[in-house]
């Protein structure tokens, strides 16, 4: 019970559990996806995460946003609806009601920033019977709602990079750092999550301790958004796969392979922007059908 299980993610591993579309599929085949996230002076992080997600195969997707800043992220998709909420001074004020959605999945974070009433949001989202992604400053307050993520019977997939990590369990970066597996496994185990614990080689760790490495994705990824990227791509992965598993493992093979894919087409690792790996994202997938 105790032994070990760590092996790589290969792209034979993508191959095999990568979901084709069904011929018959309509645009609510794979589920309505919900983006919670945004703040007055983050509106991009959630238009990166909306966008990956739809560039990665979400059918329906709806994107709650403060109302501050509805009128910046509205101009960018004509592919999205939208869920205005009451702001307060350019946050979510705290107020939401998501149970109006018929959502399959729900990625909570990018750009909310780390106001007090931000913990309301989050533990909303929370409280839907529905697998939720939670990242960026979503993980802020992490402790005050780690004890429901406990009880969670839907899967809650957690994203952290090394710094969001070490805040959420008192530790320094260089103890996550040098101790990445097994902290990653007592961390899933212990909460019952899915853990993404970022960084070259990617660890994704099941809440029942197996742990897979991701060797895809370059120093290009070190730049602000990279992460709203991913986000976005584990939403609409999750909303198309049937394992959760397959689900973020392709989700963060495929983000590191459209990165590396920009390389290979004239890019380098210093000029590599979030939203390039966006728009690499067709011929990466290409290749892999
Ligand atoms: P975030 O810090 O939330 O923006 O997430 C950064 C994303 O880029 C994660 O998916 C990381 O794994 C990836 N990333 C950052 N730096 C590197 C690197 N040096 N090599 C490979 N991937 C990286
Ligand atoms: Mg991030």
């Amino acid at each position: 019970k105790n032994a070990e299980y760590r092996r790589l993610w290969s792209e034979d591993d993508v191959q095999n559990t990568l979901p084709t579309r069904k011929r018959s599929s309509h645009k609510g085949t794979y589920g309505k996806g919900l983006v919670i996230g945004g703040s007055l002076n983050m509106t991009g992080a959630v238009v990166m995460t909306a966008k990956a997600a739809l560039k990665s195969g979400a059918g329906l997707l709806t994107m709650a946003i403060p109302n501050d800043i509805y009128s910046v992220v509205a101009t960018y998709f004509p592919e999205v609806m939208y869920y205005p909420c009451l702001s307060k001074d350019g946050y979510f004020s705290g107020e939401i009601d998501i149970n109006q959605y018929d959502v399959k999945a729900i990625a909570v974070g990018p750009g909310i920033g780390r106001k007090d009433q931000i913990k309301k949001i989050v533990e909303a989202a929370l409280d839907l019977p529905v697998p939720v992604v939670i990242d960026a400053d979503a993980l802020y307050f992490w402790k005050d709602y780690d004890s429901i993520i406990k009880d969670r019977k839907e899967a809650t997939i957690v994203t952290p990079h090394p710094g969001e990590m070490a805040r959420m369990i008192d530790a320094s970066i260089h103890e996550i750092e040098s101790n990445r597996f097994k902290i990653s496994k007592q961390f899933a185990m212990e909460y019952g999550c899915y853990l993404v614990l970022k960084g070259p080689f990617t660890i994704v760790t099941t809440a029942d301790g197996k742990q897979y490495v991701n060797t895809t994705g370059n120093p290009g990824l070190a730049k602000g958004g990279s992460g709203d990227v991913l986000t976005g791509m584990i939403l609409s992965f999750i909303m198309q796969h049937e394992n959760l598993r397959d689900a973020i493992n392709n989700a963060v093979y495929i983000h590191g392979k459209a990165a590396d894919h920009l390389i290979k087409n004239g890019h380098s690792e210093m000029d590599i922007l979030a939203t390039d790996v966006i728009e690499a994202l067709p011929e990466t997938l290409n290749h892999l059908y």
